[in-house]
């Protein structure tokens, strides 16, 4: 009997626990965050874009803030328990909508059961998508809704990328990055993170410099938004563009753009942007103070500052990704 037991009990819980504990796949959670993405907009009539562009964002920035609690698979919305219930309310956590609308909390019940729960999916998304609405449905409206929210001004650039990234793209799958410099060209490149410069002073090397020759095309790596595009005396002809993790891709001394290239384009990975040169360290215009290559840089902002961090582990990673997935063609 004692020897039994032990199989009995696995017996009884562990397919339970199983189930409990079962992993979403990233198709599956994709999947579940744009049916909440799409019923909240048929509920409220606020594009799924909008709604799922703030949910990203706020993802986004919970993976890298210590002040906020880490996502869970669906939703990645957070609202503080003093904004949802009202800031006088002295229930931190009331879910009752009629008391929360006293206090004036935000929260509202999106699923019909009678709670405003701060922890639901549904609630979460449908009281964002309600006070989204107030403004109306255009771009306009939208961006001045989220100024109101957040006040700041590269919060709302970075929820505007991941708005007409989705909506051009009619997905929200859109994790697939590329090297940036394709197949077929010569290129090499170690980590030189935090190196010394030899040009303008005491600056260390935020970044990887990968060398290639003249005009070799350099590539957006991932879906995103061009930032920024033009001179800087360091960086010579450079191009910014933000992801939708809010991750900012920094290309720098190239040899130029490519044709029509302007800031506001929606670019996804492996769209040529320029060109490999060796521009920078002096006025607009100068080249080859030193041998071609793309600086590459990345920087992360979590909704209150931006910092550089080491694209080398990165650059690896979508190297290696982009052979597997031309081996299996
Ligand atoms: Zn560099």
């Amino acid at each position: 009997m004692k020897k039994l037991f032990p199989v009995i009990f696995l017996f009884f819980f562990l397919p339970l626990h199983a189930v409990d504990a079962k992993e979403l796949s990233q198709k599956e959670i994709f999947d579940k965050r744009m049916h909440l993405y799409k019923s909240t907009e048929a509920t409220t009539g606020v594009p799924w874009y909008y709604i799922a562009a703030v949910d990203q964002f706020e993802r986004s920035i919970r993976y890298v803030r210590k002040d906020l609690p880490k996502p869970d698979d669906i939703t990645g919305y957070y609202v503080p328990p003093k904004h949802w219930a009202g800031p006088l309310n002295p229930f931190e956590d009331d879910s009752n909508p009629l008391t929360i609308t006293f206090f004036n909390g935000i929260g509202i019940d999106g699923n019909g059961d009678g709670r405003a729960d701060r922890s639901n999916g549904k609630d979460l998304l449908y009281t964002m998508a309600t006070y989204l609405s107030q403004y109306g449905v255009n771009d306009q409206a939208f961006r001045i809704a989220i100024w109101d929210y957040y006040k700041r001004d590269q919060t709302v650039r970075s929820i505007m990328t991941n708005a007409q990234v989705y909506r051009k793209f009619k997905r929200i799958d859109l994790d697939e990055k590329a090297f940036p410099i394709p197949k077929g060209y010569n290129y090499t490149y170690k980590n030189t993170w935090g190196d010394r410069r030899g040009w303008g002073g005491r600056r260390i090397h935020e970044g990887t410099d990968i060398f290639a020759g003249y005009g070799a095309p350099v590539r957006a790596v991932a879906y995103g938004v061009v930032e920024l595009k033009g001179w800087n005396k360091y960086g010579g002809w450079r191009v910014g563009i933000r992801d939708l993790n809010n991750t900012y891709h920094y290309y720098a001394h190239l040899n130029g753009f490519s044709k029509e290239l302007k800031i506001g384009d929606i670019v996804a990975p492996g769209q040529i942007i320029g060109s490999v040169g060796s521009s920078g360290y002096g006025p607009p215009g100068t080249s080859g103070k030193f041998p071609p290559h793309l600086h590459f840089g990345m920087y992360k902002d979590n909704g209150k500052n931006e910092w550089s961090f080491d694209p080398y582990p990165h650059l690896r990673l979508w190297e290696q990704q982009e052979r597997i997935r031309r081996n299996k063609k």
